[in-house]
């Protein structure tokens, strides 16, 4: 998606160790405007599924699903990173790696908002070594929920995420591919994607 490739070479950073920082308009502020293009184009790229319900997870997923929610006309769920005394003990839970804060942390859904009826959407800011989606995948397979298809902001394409998901089957859609990114130079090169029409 152009528009994403555009803003990120503008105003993404590029920091060693493979970090790309997008807070000035997806992790911390947050460009609406930019959301609802995004929203359209996830619509266009799955058109014909039959979505009920968006899966996402905290902190940085909910904005984008949310916008994306309007777009779909379904309810958002998003998946808590850590036991709260609000919840029901009735809940689905796995481990997740955080590539960001290099540990891990559970990932908790209540079974009230999720099941076998749900054909699911699973929507994030980031595709990376792929963790954060492996344990959103396990929840929905814990549900017996059916995965229509994942959609991804910023996907990067030298990490092992994006094959491990697309080898599963799964229709994974990434708005903007980073094919290589340098924090010397700040320059981020993306993949060609042959879909777009945007
Ligand atoms: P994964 O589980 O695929 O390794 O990483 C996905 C999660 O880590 C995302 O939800 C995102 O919050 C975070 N993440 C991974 N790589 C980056 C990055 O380069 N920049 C930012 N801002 N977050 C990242």
């Amino acid at each position: 998606m152009k528009l994403l490739e555009e803003r990120i070479r503008r105003d993404g950073i590029v920091r060693p160790g493979n970090v790309l920082k997008v807070d000035s308009f997806i992790n911390h502020q947050m460009d609406i405007a930019l959301f609802e293009e995004m929203a359209k184009e996830w619509k266009r790229r799955f058109a014909g599924k039959p979505v009920n319900k968006i899966l996402t997870i905290e902190a940085s997923g909910i904005g984008i699903a949310a916008i994306a929610a309007r777009e779909f006309q379904v309810p958002v769920v998003f998946a808590k990173k850590s036991q709260s005394i609000n919840l029901d003990a009735d809940n689905y839970v796995t481990k997740i790696h955080s590539f960001t804060h290099g540990r891990e942390y559970e990932v908790i859904v209540s079974k009230k908002f999720l099941g076998s009826d749900d054909h699911v959407l699973i929507l994030d800011d980031f595709l990376a070594n792929g963790c954060a989606l492996l344990g959103l995948l396990e929840i929905t397979q814990m549900a017996g929920a059916t995965v229509e298809g994942i959609g991804i902001a910023v996907e990067k394409g030298f990490q092992e995420g994006g094959r491990l998901i697309r080898e599963q089957g799964i229709q994974l859609e990434s708005l903007a591919i980073v094919e290589s990114m340098d924090a010397q130079t700040g320059k981020v090169r993306f993949r060609c994607q042959e879909k777009e029409n945007a």
